[in-house]
């Protein structure tokens, strides 16, 4: 493998959670503070960047793979916001194959175009689906690609349950050289036991919880204008909080093993808050021995 040049981090979460958005406008907060920036996208959905694009298509690396025998780096990237290198993995023809071959032919063509030694990123952010348990979803944490991870949830279930499935493949991989966790990333945070259920799950694993980014409607107004809250409203408390984010990722190297919990563990962990719940949201404390 070729020389790694800056700090690899992977993003990883349930599909729908905000992982893209969070990576977009983390991405757009690293460039305005002046680093040099790759955003990879490593789902098959292929939107990642399109929000650091003016919300425009980008062809993926496995579809210019399948079409082309020849692959430039023009073909499949694309310049986004702040001078963001943005590149879509893509996925495999759906039904057939691992959406891990994405990341690794990637991967493999970034490497061989020089891509890393040519752009001289500071920072390259892999934005990797969460909810598919499979070997491919491990790549980015498991081949040495990615040196940390951090888990985007809210405060829904199963968003917490797929942060534990990431606690878990980080804890199975970290020990032989894989990549360990910088944090959680709490999202959409909403209600008022958002946070407090966000950290206790933390604890519980034994992982910090790195910021708190509140569910906003300036998000949904910048994601219309086809841009991240960086660049559509830079004045905002919520580009802020994602300044913030970005300069956590870059100040504080700390990373941890996650300790998973197990299935009977995670389901009586989460029974606890359905009382908890009603309680934080109403004032009255509820028993609800039903549940
Ligand atoms: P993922 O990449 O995890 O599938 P996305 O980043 O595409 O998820 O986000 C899914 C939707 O949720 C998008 O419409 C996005 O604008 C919205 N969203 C994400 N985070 C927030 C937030 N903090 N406040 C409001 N909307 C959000
Ligand atoms: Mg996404």
């Amino acid at each position: 493998m070729s020389e790694k040049r800056g700090k690899h981090i992977a993003i990883y979460g349930k599909g729908g959670i905000g992982k893209s958005t969070t990576t977009s406008n983390i991405s757009a907060a690293l460039a305005e503070a002046g680093y040099r920036v790759i955003q990879i996208g490593c789902d098959p959905k292929s939107d990642s960047t399109t929000i650091l694009r003016g919300g425009n298509d980008l062809p993926t690396v496995l579809d210019t793979l399948r079409e082309q025998s020849r692959v430039r780096i023009e073909d499949i990237s694309a310049i986004g916001f702040g001078g963001v290198l943005c590149i879509e993995a893509g996925g495999p023809v759906p039904g057939v194959g691992c959406a891990g071959r994405g990341i690794n032919a990637a991967i493999e063509l970034l490497q061989e175009l020089k891509v890393f030694e040519e752009y001289k990123p500071d920072f390259v952010l892999y934005d990797v689906l969460g909810d598919v348990v499979c070997g491919g979803f491990a790549v980015p944490i498991r081949d040495g690609i990615a040196d940390r991870a951090f888990v985007v949830t809210s405060s829904d279930f199963m968003a917490i349950f797929a942060a534990n499935n990431l606690f878990k493949a980080i804890n199975k991989y970290a020990p032989s050289g894989g990549a360990r966790l910088g944090g959680v990333i709490a999202n959409s945070i909403q209600h008022p036991y958002s946070q407090p259920l966000i950290d206790d799950f933390a604890v519980q694993a034994d992982v910090p919880v790195i910021g708190y980014v509140p569910r906003s409607i300036t998000v949904a107004q910048s994601e219309l204008f086809g841009k991240t809250v960086i660049e559509a409203l830079p004045e905002s408390e919520q580009a802020g909080v994602y300044r913030n984010l970005a300069r956590h990722i870059d100040e504080n190297l700390d990373s941890v093993i996650p300790k998973p919990l197990n299935g009977p563990e995670l389901k009586k962990w989460a029974r606890t808050w359905g009382d908890r719940i009603l309680a934080v949201e109403t004032g009255v404390v509820q028993k609800m021995e039903s549940i």
